[in-house]
């Protein structure tokens, strides 16, 4: 048995003993393209679904956006230690119309760290 192996394989028992396996599914962080601010957390709970969407989303911080990110599956938005969600927005762009995605969102963000 080789090193990596090994390493690979105790990183594999100590994700499972954590629990962190299927439930935690995979998170999805959207950052800001220009200053960098993470902005949304999305959380697949269900790569399972056959869904697929494009999200983006919008900076509070300078107003710029994030890169799109294509999501397959369930998912759970979440909010940072920076932010909180102010609206989503459904885009009607050229991946729907062409069938690549089933909804494109553009989701809005304010700075959290002001809302107590
Ligand atoms: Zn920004």
């Amino acid at each position: 048995m080789d090193q990596e192996f090994k390493n690979e394989l105790r990183d594999k028992v100590s994700e499972e003993k954590s629990g962190l396996s299927v439930e935690d599914g995979k998170h999805v962080l959207l950052s800001c393209s220009n200053c960098k601010m993470d902005l949304i957390d999305i959380w697949i709970t269900t790569p399972e679904a056959k869904i697929k969407f494009k999200m983006r989303a919008g900076c509070a911080f300078c107003g710029d956006t994030s890169f799109s990110q294509v999501i397959e599956g369930g998912f759970h938005l979440g909010i940072t230690e920076n932010t909180k969600i102010s609206e989503i927005n459904t885009l009607d762009d050229e991946d729907v119309q062409s069938g690549e995605v089933d909804a494109s969102y553009m989701i809005m963000t304010v700075d959290g760290r002001k809302i107590k």
